[in-house]
């Protein structure tokens, strides 16, 4: 596989400062992009590695762990993906994202069990009833939560 040219980390060195200047960004999302910075290089340090087998060292500097970073996210995400493609049926796919007002943040910091079995549910009842009303088929979904907070 070839290595981009440009890695996210690059981007948010380059454009960081100015992108944070002029959103609004919440302390979650400023730290992910100070962990993307940061990841894998000599800010984090580093550790070593030595084969059982060869006794071969390998010096690397530590990822950062964040669940927003490219680097660390990476082999989970194609693994992920891997499994959803060969569990998944051949026919036409769409890319559909709901998004929730601000406004409701609080009710889901007052019960988010509750909260998320409403979205989901309200979700998916909107996704069979477009298909049947628009298609008259039958409808099938992955869902998936993305928060800022990990609430
Ligand atoms: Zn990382």
């Amino acid at each position: 596989m070839n290595k981009a040219k440009y890695e996210l980390a690059d981007i948010v060195k380059r454009f960081g400062k100015s992108f944070a200047d002029t959103q609004a960004l919440s302390p979650q999302q400023t730290k992910a992009l100070l962990n993307i910075v940061r990841c894998r290089t000599s800010e984090l340090v580093g550790h070593k590695e030595v084969c059982d087998c060869c006794g071969t060292v390998r010096y690397s500097y530590n990822s950062c762990g964040d669940r927003h970073c490219p680097k660390c996210q990476n082999t989970k995400q194609a693994i992920w993906v891997d499994d959803l493609i060969e569990n998944t049926l051949e026919v036409k796919h769409f890319h559909i994202i709901f998004t929730v007002p601000h406004c409701l943040n609080q009710l889901c910091l007052w019960n988010d069990k509750e909260y998320y079995s409403i979205l989901f549910r309200t979700v998916w009842e909107t996704l069979r009833s477009f298909g049947y009303t628009h298609y008259g088929c039958e409808t099938g979904a992955v869902a998936i939560l993305h928060t800022w907070g990990q609430i």
